[in-house]
């Protein structure tokens, strides 16, 4: 912005791709001196979209691990980020922030607007209890990969022992 307040055609382009980004959550709660203080990782955290970093790693992860699956399967409670119906398993990649990561530095309660924020994570955590319990009533093995377990190297480990077996002829 010029000093007559004039925005360049740039610069708005640019910003109209930042507030894509940051869509999913009310900006009124997260003023911009807030956001530029947030780590660029606290930032994905608090964005809830479709094929996240995470997401694409574990894809990739899987893929190598021989499974076979779905993405996004609205057809099970919670619309599990992974799943293989026929298999019985569904996978979800957890953002720490949105998820209540216990103990993780990344899921901090904010401690402006706490009213807001605490009815807001504690819904997505009882919400997470009902899918997993209604995906375990439906005979499904469940596994959550939190955000920020991935590239460590004990997962690929721990996806090895949660697929079914068949999988890993090759692995
Ligand atoms: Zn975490």
């Amino acid at each position: 912005m010029d000093s007559s307040g004039a925005v360049a055609p740039s610069s708005i382009a640019k910003k109209s791709s930042l507030c894509r980004q940051f869509m999913s959550r009310p900006p009124k709660l997260l003023p911009r001196s807030r956001r530029d203080a947030l780590t660029r990782s606290e930032v994905m955290s608090r964005i809830r979209s479709r094929d996240t970093a995470p997401e694409r790693w574990i894809g990739k992860e899987l893929r190598s691990l021989g499974a076979h699956y779905r993405r996004h399967v609205a057809s099970l409670p919670g619309t599990p980020d992974f799943a293989n119906k026929s298999r019985r398993w569904a996978l979800f990649v957890h953002g720490c922030f949105w998820h209540s990561h216990k103990g993780c530095h990344l899921a901090s309660t904010p401690k402006s607007n706490l009213a807001y924020w605490r009815p807001k994570l504690e819904r997505n955590l009882d919400r997470d209890y009902q899918n997993l319990q209604a995906l375990k009533r439906l005979g499904f093995r469940v596994q959550v990969i939190w955000e920020c377990e991935i590239k460590s190297r004990t997962l690929r480990e721990r996806l090895k022992r949660f697929l079914p077996r068949t999988y890993l002829k090759i692995a």
